[in-house]
């Protein structure tokens, strides 16, 4: 049995005691997260989040992407999310790479060039990685600047979040 057909036997016995289908669209905590997608991150027990509760958008590395950036749009312009998280971790595989070194790679491997995606935003110090990703969440002109958009950095061997200053230049801001 491969590991989908695992999963799909777990949602049958989901389904059997399924109780939450009357949750509406809106987030209840009008929270929305961005964080790595590394599997040792499970947002919602992390910050003791519900089905329901908040938005959570997740990709390789916790990077306000233009899709990410899409995705928080949504989340506050039309589902009322009203508070943003952006959460990277310690030993993130980002860190153990460059981004031009696996585009080259997998240009030779496979053949052939791709346009997308042009960049893999790998990045060498967390802190900075964070702090970049909140002021292009802040700076960015559809987002209002009432939104709070705070940064953080989970240890993946301790379980704790640890806040990261924005740059001085965003406070200002
Ligand atoms: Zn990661």
């Amino acid at each position: 049995m491969s590991t989908t057909d695992e999963l799909l036997k777990a949602n049958e016995r989901y389904a059997q005691s399924f109780k939450l289908g009357h949750l509406p669209m809106p987030p209840a905590r009008k929270v929305a997260v961005l964080a790595c997608m590394d599997a040792r991150l499970t947002v919602e027990s992390i910050l003791g989040l519900e089905t329901g509760d908040a938005h959570i958008i997740r990709n390789a590395g916790g990077i306000a992407t233009e899709d990410a950036l899409r995705s928080l749009l949504i989340s506050h312009h039309l589902l009322g999310t009203q508070e943003f998280l952006i959460i990277n971790h310690t030993d993130c595989g980002m860190l153990t790479f460059k981004s031009d070194d696996l585009l080259e790679r997998l240009e030779k491997q496979t053949g052939t060039a791709v346009v997308a995606p042009a960049c893999f935003h790998t990045f060498d110090d967390l802190e900075s990685n964070v702090r970049g990703q909140i002021e292009r969440v802040r700076s960015h002109p559809w987002v209002p600047r009432h939104i709070p958009v705070r940064g953080f950095i989970y240890d993946v061997k301790t379980g704790r979040l640890r806040e990261v200053q924005p740059s001085a230049r965003t406070v200002a801001a």
